[in-house]
């Protein structure tokens, strides 16, 4: 109603909440610090995994950082911006998750003492800025390429990079086993930007070791007549037909509307529609094909029809898997079966259904076109399962990134620790508090190894004494947190490996992300969105808002 009365100046409603100033900066920092102690255990090989069970019942574990927060309902509006970014780098990389949350929150930890000593935030976030660039630039001279390396070598690299992601995960034990079969589907799908095509079955039941991947497609059973039986279950080289219409007698008086005069008519009507029928079976077993496979139902007369002339078919094909096949085996989706000509059929080397736990699947191998990979999970619980899939999503992200990057830098906290020392140095060259606040971001980025030792039940201390000790004597630029002895170790001599991008991407993302926390010093709640009660009283309006006004004024001074 106010606004409709005065357009130009904005009066906030009755039960607005608006804090602001330092304190509000302090609290914003307190809350995504909070946030970040709930993702922290996770971080590394040793990382422990998070159960987190939702108001439907659903039960989700989880070691991935953009999973757990997207899972966590996170209320806080400051904090919110910690979920966006884990999202974000789930999205852009895939991997890197925890990470990058860790580093934001650590950035605003080692903020925090200033701004409560009174320090104008945007003197940090100056600092951090040119901070963060000079990171993500060290990050990158570092990096050490693997272009140019034959494909075995590449592919034993890769295999690399993705053994270092699923390290951390519930799957880690088997790492080199699923690192292996995630190189090869990627590989398998080349240069193409749809990830889709490699598709992740899961089969409960068996153990991980019986998971394995089809250089083609698999997809479950389809639901299937009688008649099925008698089909052949394996072909050699055959020819696929893939359709997108019904094979089924009941579909075609739906067709059309009839009427008739005289009943005897009604035979003329039924033989039409068997005839129209068997005019499409017969055009589909014309074509040469010996495997039919349809998005739509294929009724028991068709199955019966194919099984009697050594055809396989298939009804009811997801969308995903008949575009998938479509890729794999070079045939087109047809939408009628008149004219179909040799040019949109499909071929494989080896059809097969198999029998996969208590899943039956369709198997399609050795496809011309290549350009398709399955993975078929096997596990104990759905959850472990869930996890599986979800970890190797990660893998492949990171096997993507880092064929198409080919930049890799060595993990374990190793790169974060040469950032911090080069950080550091630098810092000694400037005068003035910008010093500071440079040195506390360069102590921050300790936070990466400082959680490995944590969470692997090390001394945290003691490690990163002497990793900032091995990085200062200027030879020690690959050491890192060995995981297994407790100690530091050359990570890179260890194949812990990560693609550049992943820090790059965290650094940059972590300190955009603690740069708009820091220079959020008002938070105005509007009541209409916390309760229904709207229509608030337009009298009291008047005080409220011209608080709310003053302090929009003093900030407009302050930042000039
Ligand atoms: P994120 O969600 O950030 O990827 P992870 O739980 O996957 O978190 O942990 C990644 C961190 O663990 C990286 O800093 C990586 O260098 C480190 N890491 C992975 N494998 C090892 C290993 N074998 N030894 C030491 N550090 C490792
Ligand atoms: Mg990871």
């Amino acid at each position: 109603m106010a606004s409709m009365m005065q357009p130009q100046i904005i009066l906030l409603k009755e039960g607005t909440d608006t804090s602001q100033g330092r304190a509000q900066v302090v609290s914003n920092i307190n809350a995504c610090t909070a946030v970040a102690d709930t993702v922290r255990t996770t971080l590394g090989p040793r990382g422990m995994d998070k159960l987190i069970h939702d108001d439907k019942g659903g039960v989700t574990i989880s070691n991935d950082g953009a999973t757990i927060m997207r899972l966590l309902d996170i209320v806080h509006p400051a904090a919110k911006i910690l979920v966006d970014i884990a999202r974000s780098q789930d999205s852009e990389v895939g991997d890197g998750t925890t990470t990058v949350v860790l580093l934001a929150a650590e950035f605003l930890k080692e903020a925090k003492p200033y701004v409560e000593d009174g320090v104008h935030p945007h003197s940090l976030i100056r600092s951090y800025r040119t901070a963060g660039n000079m990171a993500m630039q060290r990050v990158k001279e570092l990096a050490v390429s693997i272009e140019g390396k034959s494909l075995e070598e590449k592919k034993s690299l890769l295999a690399k990079c993705a053994a270092t992601t699923l390290s951390s995960k519930l799957i880690g034990g088997e790492k080199e086993f699923f690192a292996s079969m995630v190189v090869d589907a990627v590989l398998a799908i080349g240069n193409d930007d749809r990830l889709n095509l490699i598709g992740i079955k899961k089969v409960p039941g068996g153990t991980m070791r019986d998971s394995f991947l089809v250089n083609g497609v698999a997809f479950k059973k389809t639901f299937s007549y009688a008649g099925f039986e008698q089909q052949p279950k394996k072909f050699l080289n055959p020819k696929i037909l893939l359709l997108n219409i019904e094979l089924e007698l009941k579909s075609e008086k739906e067709n059309a509307e009839i009427r008739l005069s005289d009943p005897l008519q009604y035979q003329s009507i039924v033989d039409a529609e068997w005839n129209i029928i068997y005019d499409k079976l017969d055009k589909c077993v014309k074509s040469g094909a010996k495997i039919v496979l349809s998005r739509l139902a294929i009724g028991d007369l068709a199955t019966q029809y194919f099984a009697d002339r050594d055809i396989f078919c298939a009804g009811r094909v997801t969308e995903e898997d008949l575009q998938r096949v479509a890729a794999a085996t070079g045939g087109m989706v047809q939408t009628s079966v008149n004219n179909v000509i040799d040019e949109v059929l499909g071929s494989c080397e080896v059809f097969e259904e198999k029998q996969v736990g208590n899943e039956r699947f369709n198997i399609f191998s050795g496809c011309p076109s290549g350009q398709t990979a399955t993975i078929v999970l096997r596990g104990g619980a759905d959850q472990f399962i869930e996890e599986a899939e979800r970890s190797l999503h990660d893998a492949i992200m990171i096997v993507r990134r880092a064929l198409k990057n080919s930049t890799v830098v060595p993990g374990g906290g190793a790169i974060d620790m040469e950032i911090s020392k080069y950080l550091r140095q630098h810092a000694r060259t400037i005068a003035g508090k910008s010093q500071f606040f440079v040195n506390s971001f360069a102590k921050a980025l300790e936070v990466i190894p400082r959680q490995l030792c944590d969470n692997a039940g090390f001394d945290a201390t003691d490690v990163l004494n002497k990793l900032r000790q091995k990085h200062a004597s200027g030879e020690g630029a690959n050491y890192g947190v060995d995981i297994n002895t407790g100690g530091i170790a050359d990570s890179f001599a260890n194949f812990v490996w990560e693609p550049a991008v992943v820090k790059i991407n965290a650094i940059n993302a972590a300190t955009e992300a603690s740069c708009l926390i820091l220079s959020v010093d008002e938070t105005v709640k509007n009541p209409k969105s916390e309760s229904a009660q709207g229509e608030a009283a337009a009298g009291a309006m008047a005080g409220r808002g011209g608080g709310a006004m003053r302090g929009r004024g003093g900030r407009g001074m302050r930042r000039r």
